[in-house]
């Protein structure tokens, strides 16, 4: 999952781009309003962690343009103290979820997690196919309860697949949705973490649909 951050105080911007890369996202940032605007109009977040107070164009304006030109991911907005008008303009202009400054991080993962949860249509933490089983909150899979080790890549890629599982996923989506946008992009790496996911996980499990891409198959539980 792809995750953009727009925040213009650095130490807090840091503070997100690591907690959210430690728990397996892949992470962008903006300081401003305008290049907020650019990315989230051309590129397909999972989710948008907007603070309001923004340069250049407020966060307000930032979302209401977005939502304005169609861009319906979820968004999350970071609201100052006691500006509880703040909350109730970002939500009519299209917010899906906020949290006051300053919050406690673990909060804001958890929320993240439930936002790009219910845009998927999931309800669960712990999304399971056959014997594999992802948890959302310890960013952990398992196969028959046993813990798998995956790399970073590995981890997003299956992230992605098992929050649409049955679904055909190209392999351009699966490369917009796992890089972040400053990283060196190969759609032919994506063959590889593939490659390697298929060893570590139930034969069969990743599909492979000829000229379209990838299918999360599940076997039914026995
Ligand atoms: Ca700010």
């Amino acid at each position: 999952m792809r995750i953009l951050v727009v925040e213009d105080e650095p130490r807090l911007a840091v503070q997100l781009d690591v907690a959210l890369r430690a728990a397996g996202y892949a992470v962008d940032l903006a300081a401003d309003g305008r290049n907020a605007l650019h990315a989230g109009e051309v590129e397909p977040y999972d989710a948008v962690v907007l603070d309001l107070g923004l340069p250049v164009i407020d966060g307000l304006t930032v979302l209401q343009r977005w939502r304005a030109a169609g861009r319906t991911m979820p968004v999350l907005i970071l609201t100052a103290r006691d500006a509880w008008h703040e909350k109730v303009a970002g939500i009519d202009a299209g917010a899906d979820d906020y949290l006051t400054k300053p919050f406690h991080m673990e909060e804001l993962l958890a929320r993240v997690r439930a936002l790009i949860r219910r845009a998927a249509g999931q309800a669960d933490t712990r999304l399971a196919c056959g014997p594999v089983v992802l948890d959302t909150r310890a960013s952990r899979v398992t196969v028959d309860g046993r813990v798998l080790t995956l790399t970073g890549h590995e981890f997003r890629v299956l992230d992605y697949l098992m929050h649409r599982p049955g679904e055909i996923v190209s392999r351009s989506e699966l490369v917009e949705h796992i890089y972040a946008q400053d990283y060196d992009r190969d759609s032919n790496t994506i063959e590889v973490f593939v490659g390697r996911l298929r060893k570590k996980l139930p034969p069969g499990m990743i599909e492979t649909v000829r000229g379209l891409g990838y299918r999360l198959a599940c076997p039914p539980q026995t």
